[in-house]
Order: structure tokens, then C-alpha cells, then sequence
């Protein structure tokens, strides 16, 4: 983790309501000090448009252009399920629906080597600003369709998709690296989290908990 990361110029308010998000998710269920010290450092408020900033460490999904910034609890939740079992395997991860960069922060200052890939191109712009003002973290960003993956960066360790795919992408399963795990939403109107790790005899799939994100689209825009 990337415990020297210092938070100039953010004011104490903000630091006060952070630490009141992070005591949320911990009676929500959230276990994980690692996730939670991400929470607690990096500041929602920045990554959400500037009117809604008062509301940035409220547990609720906000809107981001025609796109939602995901809820603290289900980004807290994924990360989670990510860092789990770790077992000194490698960390490069591949994030697709970067939005505007909250979750692709949060990964980079748990230590992974984040690849993350924006369909809307004003969105990847946005997180591309809003990732300069985080301090010691490094980012590649691309603009391009999910569904294919980054197959120049592959493969990848981790694999984490913030939008509801109907059926899993084959490509992002042919970018895991060995024991490697991809974590994503899957269906449409009913959709579940997925996680499915590659193993020596094949792909593990398991079922996790019902959730709601908007849909993994193709191409660009
Ligand atoms: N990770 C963001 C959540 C963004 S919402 C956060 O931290 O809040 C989901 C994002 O997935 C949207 O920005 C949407 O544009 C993007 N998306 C949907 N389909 C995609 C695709 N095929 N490739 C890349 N991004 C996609």
C-alpha cells in the first residue's frame, strides 16, 4: 500500500466525512483495513462533479455525464473480493469503466499496476485530470472499448469490470493471467457479481451478490 501518500490542500471537512464513510462501510460489512485505508485517503469529493461534492461521501451512486459514479459500499465490496487471497501473486489489473477515476485511484493506491480503459471519451479525459491531483499514483488510461481488453498489457493478474456485461467477454478471459481473477457484474434487468478465476484445470466460476450497474456497452464514444 502506498502509506506515505500525503493529501495536500484537502481540507479537514473532508477528512472528517471520509472517516465517517469509512465507519459506514465497516458496520456495512467491510473487513478489509487495506480497502479501507484506501477509502479513508482518497477524496470521493474530486472525482464527482463539482455541485455534488457536498454529497461525494453519502453511500449512493451519483451521476457523472450520462454515467453513474459507483456507490462507496459496492466499490469498497469489489476491492474487497480483489485483494482477497492474494498470495503473493502479481498485481497488474486491468480496470474497464474507468468513469472518472475514483475506483481506478483507490486501486492504484492499494499498490496495483492499474491499466484502466473508458468507452466515453470525455469521461477517460475527466479521470485523467481528476488522477493528476492524486500524489505517487500511477495510472495507464486508455480510451477504447472494454469488451477487448488492453491486449498489448496482457495478461493481467486482475481483471475488474464496473459495468453489467450479458455474458462474459471472452477476451478479458483470454487476458487472465494463471490463478489470475476477473471480477464482474453480470446480466440485465437481475444482475449478480461474478468472480471467476483461471486455474491450471480451467475457469472457477463463483456467484456472489446481487448488484446494479449500468451496462457494459460496445464501442466507443
Ligand atoms: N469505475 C467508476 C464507475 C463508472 S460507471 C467509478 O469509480 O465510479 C461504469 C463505466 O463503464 C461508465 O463510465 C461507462 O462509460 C463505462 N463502460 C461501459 N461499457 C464500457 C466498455 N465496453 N468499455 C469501457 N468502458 C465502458
Amino acid at each position: 500500500m502506498n502509506a506515505s501518500l500525503t493529501l495536500t490542500g484537502i481540507g479537514m471537512t473532508s477528512q472528517r466525512t471520509r472517516a465517517r464513510m469509512v465507519e459506514r462501510l465497516r458496520a456495512q460489512g467491510i473487513q478489509n483495513e487495506s480497502v479501507l485505508a484506501a477509502m479513508a485517503a482518497i477524496p470521493r469529493h474530486i472525482f464527482v462533479e463539482e455541485a455534488l461534492a457536498p454529497r461525494a461521501y453519502e453511500d449512493t451512486a451519483l451521476p457523472m455525464g450520462s454515467q453513474t459514479i459507483s456507490q462507496p459500499y459496492i466499490v469498497a465490496r469489489m476491492l474487497e473480493i480483489l485483494c482477497e487471497n492474494h498470495k503473493g501473486g502479481g498485481k497488474k489489473t486491468l480496470e474497464i469503466g474507468a468513469g472518472c477515476g475514483y475506483q481506478t485511484a483507490l486501486l492504484g493506491y492499494l499498490g496495483y499496476d492499474v491499466y484502466a480503459v473508458e468507452r466515453i471519451r470525455p469521461l477517460l479525459l475527466r479521470a485523467r485530470g481528476n488522477l493528476a491531483q492524486i500524489p505517487k499514483i500511477k495510472t495507464h488510461l486508455k480510451h477504447a472499448d472494454g469488451n477487448l481488453g488492453w491486449p498489448d498489457a496482457a495478461p493481467f493478474d486482475r481483471i475488474i469490470v464496473a459495468a453489467a456485461a450479458l455474458a462474459v467477454p471472452q477476451e478479458l478471459l483470454r487476458q487472465l493471467a494463471m490463478n489470475g481473477i476477473l471480477l464482474l457484474p453480470v446480466g440485465g434487468d437481475e444482475q449478480y457479481l461474478c468472480r471467476i478465476q483461471r486455474t491450471p484445470q480451467g475457469f472457477s466460476e463463483t456467484r456472489l451478490e446481487s448488484v446494479r450497474f449500468v451496462p457494459l456497452l460496445t464501442g466507443v464514444e
